[in-house]
């Protein structure tokens, strides 16, 4: 992965650069028709108009007498055209393809590109999707997805047949602050009161299941103190925050959860607060039919073509486990992907299983660790009975083989100390709410 600004402008070289070899070779018909007969001069005064810079260019020449006399008696030649549109309440892909006069062909194209990364499968109210068309033929050139402030996701024409795909995720600015308050009712509602998102107040809850009986140990009077860090770009909160630290203080005792660099949260000892995760979703060992690799090159087309996930060979049929306890946030069925189920987990994590042959569970129910949630099978664009399984901790896959997810539930012996650090500071934190802090 490189610096993600960077992708940014390298791809928007490429675009410039591919539009303006695009233009250049309008400025050639142009010539061909027009400067036919006006002489070598001319011609060879065009032809050093270079990629990148050929409208500048142009009108810089040197000596532009003999020129534009030509020039404004001809359309220029225009830009591709962009279309936008915004997500609305009833929207589909199918539909909004529909509307911009994108075929079906090219929609399963694009849903090939997105397969590595699900992302067109989930459109929220508010993404905004921008169509890069042709201007002679409407023909579909990029297709971007703009999911939050710092998160988009790029589809790009390689061929007739063909588009890749890139996701850029911009680190942003990451800004702490502490948020405390006096429970009065429910946490939830205090938790709501003092500024907490639902979805913040809801992981934290999460969090504390089995620690903490919401309804029994906390009561009025009763104290939090939040450490919460969000995300901005340019300024602008993109909607992402997550929990670094939290703390009740009760009558009889402190029930704290701190945020760990592994997306883990551990008590103030150190003892795991979330679940333990498995490090396979099945019981016995599947061989590995193709590893996570994210520079994996494509059989067929020669390109780059990121492979988020483990390969597990195994016959269709095969009991597939959450290998922690989270809920299902997704149960689909992709075109490419096949039957395929996404589970949320406490601290920063998810976990995907693809091309199963049945599904055991509904979205939005809470699963165990070890519970049975399908049935491997072949669905989808696959080779073979496989199993696809993907982990992702804060928004990126990583090796499902290799991650640094908690095993075990504790913080290791050798971190301990990085640990008890990260404590001391969340603590100076909470005891100085009004303090502002940047984001670490
Ligand atoms: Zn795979």
């Amino acid at each position: 992965m490189g610096d993600p600004i960077w992708t940014i402008m390298n791809a928007n070289w490429k675009l410039d650069s591919a539009r303006s070899r695009r233009q250049r070779r309008n400025w050639r018909l142009l010539l061909l028709l027009v400067v036919v007969g006006l002489g070598a001069v001319i011609s060879s005064l065009f032809s050093i108009s270079e990629p990148g810079s050929s409208e500048h260019e142009l009108v810089a020449q040197e000596k532009p007498a003999a020129v534009t006399p030509v020039v404004p008696t001809i359309a220029l030649p225009q830009g591709p055209v962009i279309v936008t549109r915004v997500v609305a309440p009833g929207d589909n892909l199918s539909a909004i393809f529909d509307s911009v006069k994108i075929n079906q062909t090219v929609l399963f194209q694009i849903l090939a590109a997105d397969e590595s990364l699900l992302a067109l499968d989930i459109l929220r109210l508010g993404n905004r999707l921008t169509f890069t068309l042709d201007e002679k033929t409407g023909e579909l050139e990029k297709m971007e997805l703009f999911i939050d402030l710092a998160h988009q996701i790029i589809y790009r024409r390689v061929d007739e047949n063909l588009f890749d795909s890139e996701e850029i995720i911009l680190p942003g600015v990451w800004k702490n602050q502490t948020v405390e308050a006096e429970i009065d009712g429910s946490f939830y509602a205090s938790a709501l009161a003092a500024g907490l998102s639902e979805q913040e107040t809801g992981n934290i809850t999460s969090l504390f299941k089995g620690k903490l009986d919401f309804s029994r140990d906390i009561q009025a009077g009763d104290r939090f103190q939040v450490v919460r860090s969000l995300q901005f770009v340019d300024d602008q909160a993109t909607g992402q925050s997550h929990i670094e630290g939290i703390r009740f203080s009760t009558r009889n005792h402190y029930y704290s959860a701190f945020l760990f660099a592994d997306g883990n949260y551990y008590d103030e000892n150190g003892e795991s607060l979330a679940q333990v995760f498995l490090r396979y979703p099945f019981k016995g060992h599947h061989r590995v039919s193709s590893p996570f690799n994210l520079r994996r090159m494509h059989p067929i087309t020669g390109r780059i073509s990121p492979h988020r996930g483990v390969d597990f060979a195994m016959p269709s049929g095969t009991p597939i486990m959450a290998t922690a306890d989270g809920e299902i946030t997704r149960v689909k069925n992709h075109p490419f992907a096949g039957k395929y189920i996404e589970v949320k987990h406490d601290g920063q994590y998810l976990t995907r299983y693809l091309h199963l042959s049945r599904i055991n569970v509904k979205r939005g129910q809470k699963v165990k660790r070890g519970g049975m949630i399908a049935r491997s099978g072949n669905t989808g664009r696959s080779t073979g009975p496989h199993l696809h399984y993907e982990i992702h901790i804060k928004r990126r896959a990583v090796n499902p083989l290799t991650a640094d997810i908690p095993l075990m539930a504790a913080v290791p012996k050798e971190r301990f100390k990085e640990f008890k650090q990260m404590v001391v500071k969340l603590y100076a934190r909470m005891e100085h709410v009004n303090d502002a802090h940047d984001g670490t």
